[in-house]
């Protein structure tokens, strides 16, 4: 079933009905052809999901009528956000993809000290509307409810201030030998939220390490291979969300 997030503002519960505008419209009479009365699902992108049917098909807008507001979770309640070094392009696109089908709640992007990436200030806006809007697809195309937000590019030191007491921050560290983040998790099974830093393709360097443990943050291995950025990013967010979230459930649940 075709799903599409609109703005909260043009979904109307007390009457029933909602209106798509924008680019989905010529999607959904061009793209889809279809018709009155068809089936779809209406997402707000904030947890409210709707099953509806089209009533009109417009050039600017469709309008449709709700039929049921839908109760299944498609999103887990731990608040997982993944910070994520600046790596190529397409990696990073990858990583936006991914980790948003797998369920994480935010995206924070930062520039590592061997992100070989630099983004100049005036194409970062650019660049993080367009993770953005990879951020909403793949929430689309995996039935979430809600669209992960992809923060504005920012740095470890930032990241590391402003999330001191708000649950865990694990450093994703590829020299820790001691601690491994399964055994974290398994000493945790309570926590409502987690912060995961993974370095770029060049890895953090020790001072970065050593900042982030002056911060608080726990240095974590995620294993004894050597895992490329955008795997490491997948793996950290399936253990997380497989030990603490959703992930490896049924859908009934
Ligand atoms: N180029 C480095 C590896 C960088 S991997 C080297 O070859 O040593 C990129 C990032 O993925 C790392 O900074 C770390 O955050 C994460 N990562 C990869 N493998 C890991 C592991 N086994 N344990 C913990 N973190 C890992």
């Amino acid at each position: 079933m075709n799903r599409f997030f609109i703005d909260s503002e043009d979904i109307n519960e007390e009457d029933g009905t909602a209106v798509i505008r924008g680019e989905p419209v010529k999607h959904i009479s061009r793209v889809l052809r279809m018709r009155i009365k068809d089936p779809l699902i209406i997402a707000d992108g904030q947890g409210n999901s709707y099953l509806c049917e089209i009533n009109e098909i417009g050039r600017e807008q469709v309008l449709a009528s709700i039929k049921e507001k839908l109760i299944k979770r498609k999103e887990t309640f731990l608040d997982l956000v993944l910070c994520q070094a600046l790596t190529k392009g397409e990696k990073m696109d990858f990583i936006i993809q991914k980790s948003t089908e797998l369920g994480v709640k935010k995206i924070i992007p930062f520039t590592a000290e061997r992100s070989v990436v630099r983004i100049s200030v005036d194409k970062a806006r650019d660049r993080v509307n367009r993770w953005q809007k990879i951020a909403k697809g793949a929430a689309e195309q995996s039935h979430r409810d809600r669209i992960p937000e992809v923060g504005a590019i920012t740095s470890l030191e930032s990241i590391l201030m402003e999330n001191q007491d708000t649950g865990p921050v694990l450093f994703l560290w590829e020299q820790e030998e001691k601690r491994g983040l399964k055994e974290v998790l398994k000493e945790n099974p309570d926590i409502k939220k987690v912060l995961l830093l993974v370095g770029p393709e060049g890895g953090f360097t020790l001072q970065e390490a050593e900042l982030a443990l002056s911060q608080g943050a726990v240095s974590v291995s995620l294993g004894p291979r050597i895992l490329r950025t955008e795997t490491a990013a997948a793996a950290a967010v399936t253990m997380v969300l497989y030990e603490l979230g959703d992930l490896g459930e049924a859908d009934g649940k």
